[in-house]
């Protein structure tokens, strides 16, 4: 497989990530499928999670690919919230449901009421919102989601907080408008025994009932729990809407929800990564046996070796860590990464790979030919998670979207 010029190109030397739309539209449509085969009932919302600069996969990119494909849409700042109302607006969107997750300073609570965007009320700090939504004249509340924490141990009001302290949620009705009520599992994708997950959903549900009762809100609150690996393995979790991250982008959660799914659902559902990334040589040469390559000298060529100094580095996300065990492909062929990983290169042997010293391109994550890396491959060479591999890469990579 050529990728040449393909999204390469300018400039010459840099790496690239390749979203594929189709996959996207796949990942949408599996879960959708999930949810027609073992749902029953009335259809849930199905939402997808842009945090992390969309997985890493890049918010503005995936924005425009994913927006007509779900019901709703969860972003970490409201600084993100925003850019999708003004991203509607700038293409004449009619407006999806949008929801913050993360930390909302007062002031900003009110920007996201203007525009219609969710907030998330997870602490008592947002009793000071209060006053500052009042004093703000608005038009319309701001429409809330209470988190509640049911055993991660992170943000949300615990059950022995509800309701005890949300009773400025009451206080401060003409602008507080609630409309949902979520949490989030500790532990669904590490295990395949969901005890623990079983005591949350009871939790939430005793939490949401005292919420109901101490808020009475005009309609039922939205529930929402689960995220990839509960939407997945564990159907009682699947409320009002599914907060879906990882396997939206095509990854599995973890190995163990694989082994779950294969038992709840019986037949697995396929899920295709939605990125690749690739890299254009600098320079192919030869260096003679006995050469050194990278710093620390910790690698040492046995024979000739044809070596692609590739422009890329831990500085966009590829991780030291994975330094004399990753390998990259060219031409559909595995080629080792020696030494080091460096800031801005990295050296691969492709004296296989290749005929000659003309320039080449490198996958370091995604297929090519019969190979792929991907980017649970290269998350257990650098000893964390594919989570982690894909959110850290570069903000700066030139982002290609492709069929
Ligand atoms: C990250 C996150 C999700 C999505 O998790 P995945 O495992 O990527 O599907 C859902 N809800 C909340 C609150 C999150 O923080």
């Amino acid at each position: 497989m050529e990728h040449g010029g393909r999204g390469g190109g300018s400039p010459a030397h840099a790496s690239w990530l390749e979203l594929s739309a189709s996959a996207l539209r796949h990942n949408v449509e599996a879960f959708r499928a999930l949810e027609a085969a073992t749902g029953g009932g009335s259809p849930r919302m199905l939402g997808a999670v842009l945090k992390g600069n969309a997985y890493g996969h890049g918010l503005q990119e995936l924005l425009p690919l994913v927006h007509p494909l779900v019901d709703v849409l969860y972003l970490i700042t409201p600084q993100d919230g925003l850019a999708v109302r003004a991203f509607e607006r700038e293409r004449g969107l009619s407006p999806r449901q949008v929801l913050v997750i993360g930390a909302i300073a007062p002031d900003e609570a009110v920007a996201l009421a203007r525009e219609g965007v969710d907030a998330v009320v997870a602490d008592l700090s947002w009793k000071e919102a209060g006053p500052v939504l009042r004093a703000a004249r608005l038009e319309r509340p701001l429409r809330v989601h209470v988190h509640i924490d049911t055993g991660l141990g992170r943000e949300g009001f615990t059950l022995e907080q509800l309701p005890r302290d949300t009773g400025f949620l009451s206080e401060h009705r003409e602008v507080f408008e609630l409309v949902g009520a979520l949490s989030h599992f500790s532990n669904t994708e590490d295990v395949t025994e969901q005890g623990y997950a079983l005591a949350q959903l009871e939790a939430f549900e005793t939490g949401v009932s005292r919420l109901v009762e101490q808020l009475s809100p005009a309609r039922a609150p939205q529930r929402h729990i689960a995220a990839s690996a509960a939407s997945l393995v564990l159907p009682r979790a699947r409320y009002d809407a599914l907060r879906v991250g990882i396997s939206l982008y095509g990854l599995w959660p973890s190995p163990e929800t694989r082994l779950s799914a294969r038992l709840v659902l019986g037949e697995l559902p396929t899920l295709k990564p939605v990125l690749a990334w690739r890299c254009r040589s600098q320079v192919v040469k030869w260096l003679p046996s006995g050469s050194y390559v990278g710093y620390g000298c910790t690698y040492r060529c046995s024979e000739p070796t044809r070596i692609a100094v590739l422009p890329v580095g831990y500085f966009d996300g590829y991780p030291r860590l994975v330094s004399g065990k990753a390998h990259v492909l060219v031409n559909g062929r595995r080629c080792p990464v020696l030494g080091r990983v460096m800031m801005n290169h990295l050296i691969a042997d492709v004296t296989r790979a290749t005929a000659d010293e003309r320039p080449v391109t490198a996958t370091l994550l995604g297929h090519d030919g019969d190979e792929a890396v991907s980017a649970e491959a290269l998350a257990g060479w650098a000893q964390t998670i594919h989570y982690e591999v894909v959110t850290r890469l570069g903000a700066h990579l030139r982002r290609v979207v492709v069929d």
